[in-house]
């Protein structure tokens, strides 16, 4: 078991790096699964135990493809029987790695992607590895929603764990809040079902407190109509970027609750400021008075703000897969005053060179809505997440751009809600105090309990990870 003070997250079994089963045992996982086994003579093993940032090069034992839940139990008792180390990778995107580990076994669902849509009760069911492409393209067969991540590729289940903000948030709220029920493959292997009048504490857990208490074999989400909205991308350059960003700061703060919005801040090529303001606007106007706003600012050089199918809108923003070093860092703020954008700004300079930069996530309208006591995620009630994005490519590069990321935060810090980061976005070298600080004190010590009646032993323990009591 872990020791409570430390985070697990920090490569605990790294030494297991060149750990190998034997071709008996590899058999035996083969014979016992009805997906697939990739051991590491593989030809597909490379890209199987990769994900989406490069920066995470581990090697496991072996690779369960599972295709059901009984997949998943028998991956749970191999990994007793072979004292394994476990990961469990649904999209592959979690910026910290936790998808792979060194030496061990990767419950790997991938083939367990696929989303049935009831219209009638507006209630999608998702496999626990669906993609929000999976999910969004057979939701809005039925022109139906539910508020979920940017980038299609990223998983459905990993992304509504930790919370979940996106294009619809100030219409609809955190991905988490509009999940109603789950099947969960706890570590012992048993199944639990948790729902409003089944397991209620679980289904509370479910709602933000990430993959601690079991592998989520389907997930049940609320849904609401919606097909179109205006959004797309504008993009500021140079002088007007720093009143385009008091501009936007100052149009969400009024609280618009048919408008999502999120903006990243860069440098291009020749080193000059630049700003990408997306919005998603759900209201009846044709031209809304927050997008003519934003719209009216000086610096204004690229406006591809128009009305776009909602799976448009969900693909405007995209990113390398496997190919960029990430290293992210951030807080959630009280409030984004002047000060704190003027030293955004500074620490972009200190960037030097794209392709990273700062993102600004609104948290305003429905997040706040929801009742607190109904999910685990303790950070609905900030204003904003502001989040230091290294992103580069050459591996000499990596001290210097992780300390860009470190400082950046450290310079947000003034302002943090809590302390805490968001869950989806830390690194794995976080300390437990921002876990802890993530959620509140009363939260943690609840989800603690939580933890310690589904995985007292902490087998689940790559993830923001809740230390069992
Ligand atoms: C390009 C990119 C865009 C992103 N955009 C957004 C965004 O718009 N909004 C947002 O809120 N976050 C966003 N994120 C963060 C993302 O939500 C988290 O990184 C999340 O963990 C990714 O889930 P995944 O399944 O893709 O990742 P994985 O790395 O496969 O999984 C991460 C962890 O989630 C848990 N997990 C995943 N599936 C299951 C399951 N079925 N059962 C139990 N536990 C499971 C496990 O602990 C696993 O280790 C983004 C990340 C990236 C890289």
């Amino acid at each position: 078991m872990m020791n409570p003070k430390s985070n697990l997250n920090a490569d605990p079994q790294a030494g297991n790096r060149g750990r190998v089963l034997s071709d008996k045992s590899l058999d035996e996982l083969r014979h016992s699964l009805a997906g697939t086994v990739i051991d590491p003579a593989a030809p597909e093993y490379d890209t199987a135990r990769r994900g989406f940032n490069a920066l995470i090069n581990r090697r496991p034992a072996v690779i369960a493809r599972c295709k059901n839940a009984d997949d998943i139990a028998v991956a749970f008792d191999f990994t007793r029987a072979h004292n394994l180390e476990i990961a469990v990778r649904g999209g592959g995107h979690n910026p910290a790695g936790h998808y792979v580990c060194d030496g061990g076994l990767v419950i790997d669902l991938s083939l367990m992607r696929n989303v049935e849509v009831n219209p009638e009760a507006r209630i999608a069911r998702a496999q626990g590895g669906a993609t929000w492409l999976d999910f969004d393209s057979a939701t809005q067969a039925f022109g139906l929603v539910t508020p979920g991540g940017v980038v299609v590729s990223t998983g459905v289940v990993g992304l509504s764990l930790g919370g979940g903000i996106g294009h619809l948030t100030a219409q609809y709220g955190l991905t988490c809040d509009h999940i109603i029920g789950a099947d969960v493959i706890t570590p012992d292997g048993t199944l639990v079902h948790a729902d409003a009048d089944e397991n209620a504490d679980l289904l509370w857990g479910l709602r933000g407190g990430g993959g601690n208490f079991g592998v989520v074999t389907q997930v049940a989400f609320r849904l609401h109509p919606l097909q179109e909205v205006i959004g797309g991308r504008l993009l500021y350059r140079g002088a007007g970027v720093r009143e385009a960003l008091l501009r936007y700061r100052d149009v969400v703060e009024r609280s618009p609750r048919d408008l999502s919005c999120q903006v990243s801040l860069a440098l291009d090529e020749s080193l000059v400021p630049i700003l990408e303001i997306n919005p998603c606007y759900t209201g009846p106007d044709a031209n809304p008075e927050t997008l003519r706003m934003l719209r009216s600012v000086p610096g204004l050089i690229q406006d591809e703000v128009r009305n776009l199918p909602f799976l448009d809108q969900q693909r405007v923003i995209d990113t390398a897969y496997g190919e960029n070093r990430h290293y992210w860092k951030g807080h959630f703020v009280r409030e984004l005053p002047d000060e704190l954008l003027d030293e955004l700004l500074r620490r972009l300079v200190a960037l030097d060179r794209p392709p990273g930069g700062i993102m600004i996530e609104s948290l305003h309208g429905a997040p706040k809505d929801a009742d607190a006591p109904a999910g685990a995620a303790g950070f609905r009630h900030a204003a904003f997440n502001v989040s230091a994005l290294a992103v580069w490519r050459d591996p000499s590069r990596d001290s210097e751009q992780i300390h860009w990321a470190r400082e950046t935060a450290l310079a947000v810090e003034p302002w943090s809600f809590s302390g805490g980061g968001y869950i989806n976005y830390m690194q794995a070298d976080e300390p437990i105090e921002r876990v802890r600080a993530a959620f509140g004190a009363e939260t943690f010590d609840r989800l603690q309990k939580l933890k310690q009646r589904y995985d007292p032993h902490n087998i689940l323990h790559r993830n923001q990870n809740i230390p069992p009591r």
